[in-house]
C-alpha cells in the first residue's frame, strides 16, 4: 500500500486494522496508526578501501511519538527497504506501549550486507548515514539502538559523529552503547533475557517444566544466543540452533559456550563439531517444546505454521509470522502458545529505556538492579496480556496488540488532533 509496499508492512497493517475492529478502537485512530508520522530516505556514498565509491540507500522512519520520543534500532541488511523499516517502526510503537515505557516507535536501516565490509568501511558508512539523518535524531527526539547487522561499536560511531557535530559529548543520542561510553549493564543480553522471563511465565501457565524441556533456536545472533543461554541456565536442552551459515542438531543439548567460541572463530555455526548438521528449513518444525525464531521476519507462513510441533513459540525476531501463518496459529491456539514479538523481544527496548534514564541522570545501576527491573516489567506485561487473552478471548498476538493500541490511542485522544 502506498510508498510502504512490503510484506512485513502488510502483515503489520492487517494486525492493526483487525485488532482495532475486534476491540472497537476508533477507525480514525486505527487509520492514523496504519501509517508512520514521517520517513526519511537518504543516499549514502561509501568510499570502499580500494578507492571506488558505492551508493547505498538508508532510511529512518518515525512511526508515532505520542507517548514520548521515538525509539528503535538500526538494521544493516540487504532486505532493508522503506516498507520493512516502516513496519518495524510501527511494531516499536506498540512494543514500547506493551511494556509501558514512555517512548514512541522508530526504526532505521541501510540496505547493505555488512559482512562484506571492512571495519574502516563500516565506520565510514555509519558516520555518513548518521550525518544524513542528523537533524532527525537526538536524545529527546529519536534515539537509535542496535538491530540486525549493527552492534555497540556502531552505536559508538553514531554517538561520536553526533557529538562531534554538536560540539560536545551527547551519549544520550543512542542506546546499546558500549558500557565504557555510558551503556547500561545488561543491555547486550537484555532481549534474550527478557524473552526467557516470558517463556518462564508461559511454561508456568501451561504447566510445562522448563528443566528437561527441549528448544530450537533459529538465529544465533545476539537475541537467539542469549535466549539460548538463559534457557540452558534453567535446565532446558537446546537441541537445535541455526544462523545464516547453516543449522546443527544434538539431541543431548548443544554446548553453547563452545558453540559461541566456534562461531567467533569460524564466522557461523555450520560445521560445529559438538552437533550434527541438519537442514535449516526443518528447524522450526522440530518436535521440541519451545521454538524461538530469532532471525528474519516472515519465516512462519501458513505452510510452516501448520507443521509446527512446539508447545511454545517465543518470537525473538520482529514479525516472524505472516498474516496467513497467524491465521493458522489462531486456529491452533490450544496446541501452540504464542508469545508474540511485541512482548517476547521487548526486553531490549526496556533496557534501552533504562540506559537512557541512567544517562540522563548520570547515575548508573548495577547489573543486578537492571535485571531485577527488567524482570518486573516483563512479568507485569506478560500478566496483563495473558489477562486480556483469557478475559476477552483474544489470541495472544491480538491481546498484545490490544494492550499496546489501547495505551497509544488513549494518549492520542488526550493530546488531541493538531491543528
Ligand atoms: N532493535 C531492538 C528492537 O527491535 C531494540 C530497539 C531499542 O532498543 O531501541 O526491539
Amino acid at each position: 500500500m502506498g510508498p510502504w509496499n512490503d510484506p512485513l508492512y502488510d502483515t503489520t497493517r492487517d494486525l492493526i486494522l483487525r485488532t482495532a475492529q475486534e476491540i472497537g478502537i476508533d477507525p480514525n485512530i486505527a487509520g492514523r496508526l496504519a501509517v508512520p508520522d514521517r520517513a526519511i530516505v537518504v543516499s549514502i556514498p561509501l568510499r570502499r578501501d580500494d578507492g571506488t565509491v558505492e551508493v547505498y540507500t538508508g532510511y529512518r522512519v518515525q512511526h508515532n511519538d505520542t507517548r514520548g520520543p521515538c525509539k528503535g534500532g538500526i538494521r544493516y541488511h540487504p532486505h532493508v527497504n522503506l516498507g520493512e523499516v516502516t513496519a518495524l517502526a510501527t511494531l516499536m510503537t506498540f512494543k514500547c506501549a506493551v511494556v509501558g515505557v514512555p517512548l514512541g516507535g522508530a526504526k532505521g536501516g541501510i540496505s547493505i550486507d555488512p559482512s562484506g565490509l571492512s571495519r574502516a568501511e563500516l565506520q565510514r558508512l555509519t558516520r555518513r548515514y548518521t550525518t544524513e539523518i542528523i537533524n532527525f535524531i537526538g536524545p529527546g527526539k529519536d534515539i537509535p539502538a542496535p538491530d540486525m547487522g549493527t552492534n555497540p561499536q556502531v552505536m559508538a560511531w553514531i554517538m561520536d559523529t553526533f557529538s562531534q557535530t554538536h560540539g560536545y559529548a551527547m551519549p544520550g543520542v543512542v542506546t546499546g552503547k558500549p558500557i565504557e561510553l555510558g551503556g547500561s549493564q545488561g543491555r547486550l543480553q537484555a532481549t534474550g533475557r527478557g524473552l526467557v522471563y516470558t517463556v518462564v511465565d508461559a511454561a508456568k501457565h501451561l504447566g510445562l517444566e522448563l528443566k528437561g524441556a527441549t528448544a530450537a533456536i533459529q538465529g544465533m545472533g545476539n537475541v537467539g544466543y542469549w535466549a539460548a543461554r538463559r534457557l540452558d541456565y534453567r535446565g532446558t536442552k537446546i537441541v537445535a540452533a541455526s544462523d545464516v551459515t547453516g543449522a546443527v542438531y544434538n539431541p543431548k543439548g548443544i554446548n553453547l559456550k563452545k558453540a559461541y567460541v566456534y562461531m567467533q572463530e569460524n564466522g557461523g555455526i555450520a560445521g560445529f563439531p559438538g552437533a550434527e548438521a541438519m537442514d535449516p528449513t526443518e528447524l522450526l518444525t522440530l518436535d521440541v517444546d519451545i521454538v524461538i525464531p530469532a532471525a528474519l521476519g516472515g519465516v512462519i507462513d501458513a505452510k510452516v505454521a501448520k507443521k509446527l510441533r512446539c508447545k511454545i513459540l517465543a518470537e525473538g525476531a520482529n514479525g516472524p509470522v505472516t498474516s496467513d501463518g497467524d491465521a493458522v496459529l489462531r486456529k491452533r491456539q490450544d496446541e501452540i502458545f504464542v508469545i508474540p514479538d511485541l512482548l517476547a523481544n521487548a526486553g531490549g527496548v526496556t533496557v534501552s529505556y533504562f540506559e537512557w534514564v541512567q544517562g540522563t541522570q548520570n547515575f548508573f545501576w548495577s547489573a543486578t538492579e537492571v535485571n531485577k527491573r527488567l524482570e518486573s516489567i516483563m512479568v507485569t506485561a506478560f500478566k496483563k496480556i495473558l489477562k486480556v487473552h483469557v478475559d476477552e478471548n483474544l489470541d495472544m498476538r491480538t491481546a498484545a496488540m490490544a494492550v499496546g493500541m489501547r495505551r497509544v490511542s488513549e494518549a492520542m485522544l488526550l493530546r488531541g488532533l493538531f491543528p
